[in-house]
């Protein structure tokens, strides 16, 4: 079985990604199948820059066809925060961190900033980049889920901005909604469902 290594430690992403990708006769692999490899340094401006690196990065280490992610959740209101870096959001200051917040903290964060803005300017997207890396090619595809804000944290499914993510078209977070709506109309569902050819032909 041929193999593909996903690009990430996230538990969350990796369940997400195995369902996603199901179906493809891979033998999936992850960085905790590589505990030295080199560190994933994501200093890029977009999640495509991201993406690639860290996908660029593993497949020099492991010479294995390498899918990574960056993602993250835009909000319009405050010109697209926390965006590229929802993973640290609670952290930053001025704009930069090394580590990454509890997603507790980084929901608080969110939602104290934007505290008794009205529904209709809560729109948010969530995005996803997935950067595919192997032997002379690379490709990317980005996936988008547009929704908004709710008010409070809601549901116990998921991970990261889950519980305070509302998608179009549901009155329920994705954190109440769960994983198999979640895997239907999600932004990583999204960019796997363009990549999914691309990983068919290459791999
Ligand atoms: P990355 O590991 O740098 O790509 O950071 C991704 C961060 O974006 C995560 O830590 C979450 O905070 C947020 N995020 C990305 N995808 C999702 C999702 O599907 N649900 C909730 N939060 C997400």
């Amino acid at each position: 079985m041929k193999k593909l290594v996903l690009a990430t430690r996230n538990k969350h992403k990796i369940a997400e990604l195995q369902t996603l990708l199901k179906g493809l006769n891979l033998e999936l692999l992850t960085l905790n199948d590589f505990p030295n490899h080199p560190p994933l340094i994501e200093d890029g401006t977009t999640f495509q820059e991201n993406a690639l690196k860290k996908a660029r990065t593993i497949f020099a280490h492991t010479k294995l066809p390498t899918l990574a992610d960056d993602s993250g959740l835009e909000v319009f209101f405050i010109n697209g925060r926390p965006g590229i870096h929802s993973a640290r959001y609670a952290h930053e200051q001025g704009g930069k961190a090394e580590e990454n917040s509890p997603d507790e903290k980084n929901n608080e964060k969110l939602l104290a900033e934007m505290r008794g803005v009205a529904p209709r300017r809560r729109r948010a997207v969530f995005k996803a980049v997935l950067a595919l890396v192997g032997p002379g090619y690379e490709k990317t595809a980005e996936g988008i889920c547009p929704g908004r804000l709710g008010e409070s944290p809601r549901g116990t499914n998921g991970f990261g901005y889950d519980p305070i993510f509302i998608p179009d078209g549901h009155t329920k977070t994705f954190a109440e909604l769960g994983e198999e709506e979640k895997n239907k109309i999600g932004h990583r569902a999204r960019a796997v469902e363009k990549m999914r050819e691309v990983i068919e032909k290459r791999i």
